[in-house]
């Protein structure tokens, strides 16, 4: 098999090789797909080999200042820490400010890590694709904590939950007054949940914590590998970040990451292909998906009915354009 010239100065820890790689994976040029895909393959291997964490919490809990102090940390022993994003805006806006350089400027520099924005554009499973893999590059890399970090709304969450071992949610000390705020969905995902700028307020802290505890044990089924568990922190002064790094620890030690993970790559192969042959299906053949559509709306087909005809067109041969 021949060898992408990336592949050796990557494996050798370059981060320049790292970044350059990862602006291959982010490319949507059919060439550079082959090419990214082809690298991914030959990387694989030497993957996995990371503690893989995913953060969410609103804007303005603390998600930067805490992964810049859990990373110098980190970094400090000897740890390779890289930070990526999954940037539900950076759909929209085609930019992005997780994973900013600029909001972890320690981190930024320490030679022991590596940070990458959400890619941009496209459509959130692609980012997140985009994100997976650049994953994978860092991994291979020789990155052994890998942090993937986003913001707790819609459906990005679950995405990043699941590419990771272990997902987290910052949240604030009057957390237990929002709790009704915080979307369930979040909470049956979380298996720490992270009380940050307990400085601000012990108590409230405190009360934070232990209604945290009570409602994530409601959601945890009996017998469960691992009872999701509620901390405290202070980011900005660096207090709890060692009693975070023991539970992620105690975490690895009781779960069944193998297992973990090949649920979770089933999972992303299943929704690639569902996605793949929605496409190939639904490419050139506006015109007929229209009008059954409109015969639905008319009440002349039930949508089961349309959804059967149109499942009798082959996959690979769309309508013949109209002339
Ligand atoms: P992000 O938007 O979730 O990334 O939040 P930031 O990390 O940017 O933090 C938002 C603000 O909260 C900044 O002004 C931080 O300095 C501050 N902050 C973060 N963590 C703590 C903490 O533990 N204690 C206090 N008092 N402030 C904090």
């Amino acid at each position: 098999m021949p060898t992408h010239p990336l592949a050796a100065p990557l494996l050798a820890g370059q981060r320049r090789a790292l970044a350059r790689a990862i602006t291959l994976i982010e490319s949507t040029r059919p060439d550079h797909e082959a090419e990214a895909q082809a690298l991914l393959a030959e990387l694989g291997p030497h993957a996995g080999g990371a503690v893989r964490i995913g953060l969410t919490g609103v804007p303005g809990v603390g998600k930067s200042t805490f992964i810049e102090a859990l990373g110098l940390w980190l970094a400090e022993r000897g740890h390779r820490v890289a930070v990526l994003a999954v940037d539900p805006s950076s759909v929209r806006t085609g930019g992005s400010i997780m994973g900013d350089k600029t909001r972890m400027p320690g981190l930024s520099v320490h030679p022991g890590a590596f940070i990458r924005p959400s890619p941009s554009g496209g459509t959130l499973g692609g980012v997140a694709r985009r994100t997976r893999e650049a994953m994978t590059l860092c991994e291979a890399a020789g990155y052994d904590v890998v942090l993937v970090e986003t913001v707790g709304v819609g459906q990005s969450e679950t995405q990043v939950a699941g590419m990771t071992d272990l997902f987290v949610l910052l949240t604030l000390p009057n957390a237990g007054d929002e709790l009704q705020g915080i979307k369930r969905g979040i909470m049956e995902l979380c298996d720490l949940a992270v009380v940050n700028k307990a400085d601000t307020d012990p108590r409230a802290a405190n009360r934070a914590q232990s209604q945290l505890t009570a409602a994530l044990s409601l959601l945890t089924p009996h017998g469960a590998e691992w009872r999701p568990r509620a901390l405290q922190l202070s980011a900005l002064n660096g207090q709890g970040i060692e009693a975070f790094w023991e539970a992620v620890q105690e975490f690895r030690g009781t779960v069944d990451l193998p297992a973990r993970r090949r649920t979770q790559t089933a999972g992303w192969f299943d929704e690639l292909l569902r996605e793949a042959v929605w496409k190939t299906f639904v490419q050139g053949r506006s015109q007929v998906l229209g009008q059954r559509r409109s015969e639905v709306l008319a009440g002349q087909l039930t949508p089961v009915q349309a959804v059967r005809a149109l499942l009798d067109l082959p996959l690979d041969r769309p309508e013949p354009r109209p002339r």
